[in-house]
């Protein structure tokens, strides 16, 4: 009986393996367009993390060779803080997000964490260190609580449900007749977008990352649920590094440094007031979306 298990346990081993891959290129799926294979290098060591500072120094990247898209990007994330990156569309915001996932290299110039090259270490285990929470949750057809634990093999109920309750989602979890067995998506239960999105979150918080990469994580959601979900992730990323890419500029006015992105190159870097007191591109974008908003909520529906 046990040489008849063998093979199928190593089956379920690849199946599950693929599974967890197709996921995470899913949740990446707006950040990466055309995944470019990066190979390791023989041997590369593990990353390890002590202190999650990100650098990117000089960084020089384009997708095409004639066309470059980040200038030669300097900036720093300082560990365990919350910066944020704005900037008009194709400005580069997600072309950052996919180089510090490395699904790409950059032409020139370094993408450092805790003073790391990660172009040097095993893209596992980078990867093992950043828990990304994208706008569109991507759900898989089985239990939310296998959903939940996807990211780690090893996590057990308890870790779950703490997560789930980190998240905000476990008083919904809760009234649900089968609890974590419940099936959720195409052929079960659909979830709203809000609730997909704390899936997400629990997700995050079992994978444990020290790193938390954020993209426009509440775009989808109506402004009471955004809120709601604003404050859960504001404590989520309590303590760990995090690199928030933004639209809607109102979601990271508390970011400890914002980066505003202008073709590629760093047009002004500064907390929120200190953007808005210089009176240029951030505070243009700010105005505008101030009234944009202020116009939508006086539009007759
Ligand atoms: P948005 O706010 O609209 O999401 P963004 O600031 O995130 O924009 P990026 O997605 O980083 O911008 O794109 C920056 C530039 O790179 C754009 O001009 C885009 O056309 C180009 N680009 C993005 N992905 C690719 C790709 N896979 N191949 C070629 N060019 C690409």
């Amino acid at each position: 009986l046990v040489q008849l298990f063998r093979p199928l346990d190593l089956l379920g081993f690849v199946y599950r393996t693929i599974r967890q891959g197709l996921v995470d290129m899913a949740e990446m799926y707006r950040l990466i367009d055309a995944p470019v294979e990066v190979e390791d290098a023989p041997g590369a060591p593990a990353l390890i993390v002590k202190r999650p500072s990100i650098i990117f120094d000089n960084v020089v990247f384009g997708y095409e060779p004639e066309r470059t898209i980040l200038h030669g990007l300097t900036f720093e994330v300082p560990a365990g803080s919350h910066v944020a990156i704005v900037g008009p569309s194709g400005a580069g915001k997600s072309t950052i997000a996919r180089l510090l996932f490395r699904f790409y290299d950059p032409q020139k110039g370094r993408i450092l964490i805790d003073g790391q090259d990660i172009s040097r270490v095993a893209q596992q285990s980078l990867r093992s260190h950043i828990g990304i929470v994208p706008q569109d949750s991507v759900l898989f057809n089985d239990t939310i609580g296998y959903n939940i634990a996807y990211g780690r093999e090893d996590a057990s109920v308890e870790d779950i449900e703490r997560a789930s309750r980190a998240a905000s989602i476990m008083p919904f979890i809760e009234r649900l007749l089968d609890g974590f067995e419940t099936e959720v998506g195409e052929r079960g239960l659909k979830l709203s977008g809000g609730e997909k999105q704390r899936v997400a979150i629990a997700r995050t918080l079992v994978k444990d990352p020290p790193i938390l990469l954020l993209d426009e994580a509440t775009s989808a959601l109506d402004s009471r649920t955004e809120q709601d979900i604003l404050r859960t992730l504001h404590k989520v990323s309590e303590h760990r590094t995090t690199l928030a890419i933004a639209h809607r500029l109102s979601t990271i006015a508390d970011a400890d440094r914002i980066l505003v992105l202008d073709h590629g190159r760093l047009a002004e870097t500064g907390t929120h007031r200190e953007l808005l007191r210089k009176g240029e591109l951030y505070a243009e974008m700010w105005a505008r979306q101030q009234a944009e908003e202020s116009e939508e909520e006086t539009a007759p529906t």
